[in-house]
């Protein structure tokens, strides 16, 4: 698979920074928004945008067990801030009604990192994806990862900021996720490290 399709599911949220992003890495890009196009993709990327809104429509556009399915047979996914939320099994601080998609055995906490820091800059520490050398990594009322299972890979944790040390991306088996937005940012590493996840 020279040139993966990769999905964006475009019901809401930054889709059209995750297809430039997908695109200068050589993907070619699939905006999902039924459940033929779902089938139709390698993987899949969760935008980042408001996780409420986003599964209250995957819920009444009848994605969301679609969803489900395509995750639990092995679909490759990345998720960004709200799509870390959609891909976690187990979220805190969440709406009532909200449902996730899941394939993450994570609790994630939303707009944890509260209110007074609702958008802040920071590096991190990801030696999986940028070697030794810090990332800076752009958070928008982000979300954190409060605990993870056994199978999960934590991928980077923040180094400055509001608060040291916390997880902020993380991998189980093809499904990887990060507080942060690096679709609004030059830097492709995330998304080329997420490509290369789905060539397999
Ligand atoms: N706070 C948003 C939510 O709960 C996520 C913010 C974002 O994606 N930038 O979905």
């Amino acid at each position: 698979m020279t040139k993966p399709l990769i999905g964006v599911l475009a019901l809401q949220g930054d889709v059209r920074e995750h297809r430039h992003a997908l695109e200068a890495c050589g993907a070619d890009v699939l905006e999902v928004r039924t459940r033929a196009d779902l089938e139709r993709v390698d993987g899949l990327v969760f935008p980042g945008g408001e996780s409420t809104t986003m599964s209250k429509l995957a819920v009444a556009f009848g994605l969301i067990e679609p969803l489900r399915a395509a995750l639990r047979s092995g679909l490759p996914a990345y998720g960004s801030c709200a799509g870390l939320i959609m891909l976690a099994d187990r979220i805190l601080d969440g709406r009532e009604d909200q449902q996730t998609v899941g394939g993450l055995d994570v609790v994630v906490r939303r707009n944890a990192f509260g209110r007074q820091v609702d958008s802040f800059e920071a590096d991190l520490h990801a030696p999986r994806i940028v070697g030794v050398a810090p990332m800076r990594a752009v958070f928008i009322r982000a979300p954190w990862v409060e605990a993870v299972g056994p199978a999960v890979e934590v991928l980077a944790r923040v180094e400055g900021g509001p608060r040291t040390d916390t997880i902020v991306a993380v991998q189980q088996g093809n499904v990887m996720a990060t507080s942060f937005h690096p679709e609004i940012t030059a830097d492709l590493r995330v998304h080329e490290y997420f490509v290369n996840l789905v060539r397999g």
